[in-house]
């Protein structure tokens, strides 16, 4: 706070401006940004910091990439939204890419969010005749209410309840409760390759693959939100492409999609891709050129700049470089490629983010013992060591104030 008569500062001054205009939806305090260039990110008062969060795995390659500067300039200074009556190129060359990197046949449709997608997935299991569905516990999938229904995290839906449809939820990663609740008349089961707001936490090994084995025993659809690890975010395009015999039938996708842009598709396979039919679902700004052109620079620039590579390389070098600081507040990282989550030993995640804002790296606490870790696609190894440089500091500040009050 500034004393009287001294000028607030530009952070200030903006952190005033939305409390009085914009709804505190997330209460928590909210960081006031103006500009962002690959990892690094400005606030209002000029203080640079190296992005950890990345959008929430949005930003897949960093802010301000030309890339997408380029392909976005280009596409609404010639055609920009033109609304599903119509068809431009984009979201047609933007669906076929798609299903050339899942090397499947299929069709895809185009919505805004994350949760959007997942209401394509929860009409397609609508569709198929059958009621129940079946998700998992600390599962998310998003805000909107039938997105809701699916996701396992009680202080989300209580308020909200009851939530439409007929959903189960199952502990993660235990295939024999899985097993137990899906029968003949599931339409349904709708998994995280890793459950990213929940802590990133990772299912044990053979997980997935038993999921489509239960699920193709009683005629149900698997469904795969790889809203968070989709788009090379765990070093390969999609997650469950790491996992043998994993066919799924319907695949989410968000975030890392459009580069910053709003963005989302639901991909269907084989016969789930014949159950929407026209009059069932749409969105005015879904397939907006814009957007599909941003997500056809970020998938070219994947490509381009070997970046599944450099998730891998990257996130195993961040993961090493963590756990052999060997900071007693470290128990261990678990996660995938870039998507990586540092259990603590004491619930104090919220105040190593803290701690970490104001040392200059932007990280984020989805569970008291988990910070989050989600660095653009193509961070660089420089900035990998800035950050093992850094950390041990943050750590220390938050145990050295611990037991203060
Ligand atoms: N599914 C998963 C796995 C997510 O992580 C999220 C967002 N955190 C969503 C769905 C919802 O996406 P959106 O916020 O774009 O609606």
């Amino acid at each position: 706070q500034p004393t009287a008569g001294e000028e607030p500062t530009a952070n200030l001054a903006l952190t005033r401006r939305w409390q009085g205009a914009l709804m505190d939806n997330y209460g928590t305090p909210r960081l006031p940004l103006v500009r962002g260039a690959g990892t690094k990110l400005w606030d209002a008062d000029g203080t640079e910091y190296l992005d950890f969060v990345g959008g929430i795995a949005v930003n897949a390659l960093g802010h301000a990439h030309p890339a997408i500067v380029e392909a976005v300039s280009r596409q609404i200074a010639s055609l920009g939204h033109v609304s599903n009556l119509f068809v431009a190129e984009p979201p047609v060359a933007l669906a076929e890419r798609l299903l050339q990197l899942f090397g499947r046949d299929g069709r895809v449709y185009f919505c805004n969010s994350g949760a959007e997608a997942n209401e394509g997935a929860f009409k397609i299991g609508r569709l198929t005749g059958r009621t129940h569905m079946v998700a998992t516990d600390g599962g998310f999938h998003g805000r909107t209410m039938g997105a809701l229904a699916l996701t396992g995290q009680p202080g989300k839906r209580n308020p909200f309840l009851p939530l439409p449809g007929d959903v189960t939820h199952v502990p993660y990663g235990n295939p024999q409760a899985l097993a137990a609740a899906v029968t003949e008349d599931t339409a349904l089961v709708v998994i995280e390759p890793v459950q990213g707001e929940n802590g990133v936490v990772v299912p044990p090994p053979g997980y997935l693959k038993a999921a489509r084995a239960i699920t193709a025993a009683t005629g149900s659809l698997l469904v795969l939100d790889e809203v968070q690890t989709g788009i090379g975010r765990s070093g390969h395009w999609f997650e469950y492409q790491a996992h043998e015999g994993v066919l799924p039938d319907v695949v989410t996708l968000a975030k890392g999609l459009g580069g910053g842009l709003p963005l989302g598709a639901t991909v269907a396979f084989g016969r789930a891709a014949q159950f929407l039919k026209p009059g069932h679902h749409g969105t005015t700004f879904g397939g907006n050129p814009v957007a599909c052109a941003a997500g056809l620079a970020v998938l070219d620039t994947i490509e381009t700049e070997g970046l599944l590579e450099n998730v891998k390389r990257a996130g195993e070098k961040l993961r090493e470089g963590i756990e052999s600081l060997g900071h007693p507040l470290i128990d261990h990282v678990r996660g995938v490629g870039l998507l990586l989550g540092i259990v603590l030993t004491e619930p104090l995640a919220p105040r190593v983010q803290q701690a970490a804002q104001d040392a200059g790296l932007l990280v984020n606490a989805p569970a008291p013992d988990v910070v989050r870790l989600m660095p653009p696609l193509n961070i660089t190894e420089d900035e990998v060591d800035a950050f093992l440089r850094a950390l041990p500091a943050v750590l220390d500040a938050v145990t050295d104030t611990d037991g203060d009050g």
